[in-house]
């Protein structure tokens, strides 16, 4: 049985790599492709949200504009009705200057009058005023006479003259009543104005926002246009690549099919040579391996970093063998036998090959150390890529899938990344035991 593990694995080693390699890059270029068409679905997807925000913004400013342009006219039609009330008060205190004119004239003219009356009363004694009047009496009976006729002189004119000061006074509280007047109207157009002029800087303000909201729209109208060209190109490369993968896989697995009958024929020589030696070792091992289907039970989870992967036995080791390296350890197990999670770490991948046969790689990050760990050949897959596993997890069955010949798992540790060239393997047991 490790015989026939041990040809596998030969078989496995003399795939070329240089097809393995490529198909990897192929297969890799589609995932980057597919992640890079994900990634500008989402950019489409946002720009849309951005765009419908943009124009729910927008329809709010022109609302709040239309608002404003309302309250505008309200405003203009009020300093109009201000402005007509301002130039009626005007007129108002004109028509009462001019009526406050005419009474000081005919106060003058009154008091000329009164005057001339006063001279003419005292015609007899020259040019004499009322004191003189009063004092030029000869006799204190004429004193008297004189006095009363006087009083009744003056007060009959200060009547008059009151009556005037009288009408002088309330048109003049009428003027500055309505100038009071003017000066509230005119507080009351500032204020109009003022409010005016704020309303304008409004409006300026949300038209600027208008006029960026329709710039950000063009701008995000732009980006859409861009990046469906953007997913149309990615479509266009994933269909070529997913063509060139086929092509591919087909000249693989010609090439695979001819090398597996090669082996095939080799390992039924070598068989029929190890039976003629050995008749009795012989049929009880292969009885074994053949007929026995009882499930082996997964390993205990140790207390170390790493698990062991599986049960069974060391078939072979790391290292060099046959002038080729072999990077990782070979564990056989007859049976049904469950493959786990060395350690807990992300699924990365978990596929078909032609060489791994059914192959899971999980990335586990352990104090800050990146390790990626392979087991292939797999009879078959219980976890997908991007799935967190834990250490001890089952992530398949073992089985002889791929470069494989007889039921075993090919374990690899990479101390980093998994490449190609398989540069950063390290030797799984020096991380577990088994
Ligand atoms: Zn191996």
């Amino acid at each position: 049985m490790s015989a026939t593990v041990i040809l596998g694995l030969g078989s496995l080693l003399a795939v070329p790599s240089a097809y393995a390699e490529s198909l990897q890059d192929m297969k890799d270029k589609k995932v980057m492709i597919q992640e890079k068409r994900t990634d500008v679905q989402s950019n489409i997807l946002e720009t849309e949200t951005k765009i419908k925000n943009l124009q729910s913004q927008q329809l709010t400013v022109e609302e709040q504009l239309d608002q404003l342009e309302k309250n505008m006219t309200v405003n203009a039609n009020k300093i109009i009705e201000k402005t007509a009330e301002i130039n009626k008060t005007n007129a108002e205190i004109e028509s009462l200057k001019a009526e406050i004119v005419v009474l000081k004239d005919r106060i003058a003219k009154r008091n000329e009058l009164l005057k001339e009356r006063a001279v003419s009363y005292q015609e007899g004694g020259g040019n004499l005023n009322y004191l003189e009047v009063l004092l030029g009496a000869s006799s204190f009976s004429e004193f008297i006479d004189r006095v009363s006729a006087v009083a009744t002189i003056v007060e009959a004119d200060q009547d008059i003259i009151k009556q005037h000061e009288q009408d002088k006074k309330s048109l003049e509280e009428a003027q500055s009543a309505v100038e009071k007047k003017k000066l509230d109207l005119e507080k009351m157009l500032a204020e109009l104005e003022k409010v005016k002029q704020q309303l304008q800087v409004q409006k300026n303000q949300q038209e600027v926002l208008l006029a960026e909201l329709h710039k950000q729209k063009e701008h995000a109208e732009h980006d859409i246009v861009g990046f469906e060209e953007e997913a149309a190109n990615l479509k266009a490369q994933e269909t070529a690549v997913a063509q060139a993968i086929q092509l591919e896989q087909k000249r693989l697995a010609d090439a695979e099919a001819a090398r597996k009958k090669a082996a095939a024929e080799a390992a039924a020589v070598a068989a029929a040579k190890k039976k003629q030696a050995s008749i009795s070792s012989s049929s009880s091992s292969s009885s074994s391996s053949s007929s026995s289907n009882a499930t082996v039970s997964a390993p205990a989870v140790s207390s170390g970093t790493f698990n062991r992967p599986s049960a069974g036995y060391v078939s072979s080791g790391f290292g060099g063998r046959w002038g080729k390296s072999h990077n990782g350890i070979d564990i056989a197990a007859s049976g049904t036998v469950p493959v786990v999670a060395t350690a807990d770490g992300v699924v990365i991948r978990a596929y078909t090959s032609s060489s791994y046969g059914n192959v899971v790689m999980i990335s586990h990050s352990i104090n800050g150390q990146t390790f990626t760990s392979v087991y292939a050949h797999l009879n078959s897959m219980s976890v997908s890529a991007g799935q967190v596993v834990s250490k001890g997890q089952q992530v398949g069955y073992m089985g002889n899938t791929g470069h494989s010949y007889g039921q075993h798992l090919h374990f690899e540790l990479h101390k980093g990344a998994w490449n190609a060239a398989k540069s950063n393997a390290v030797n799984p047991l020096n991380y577990l035991s088994m």
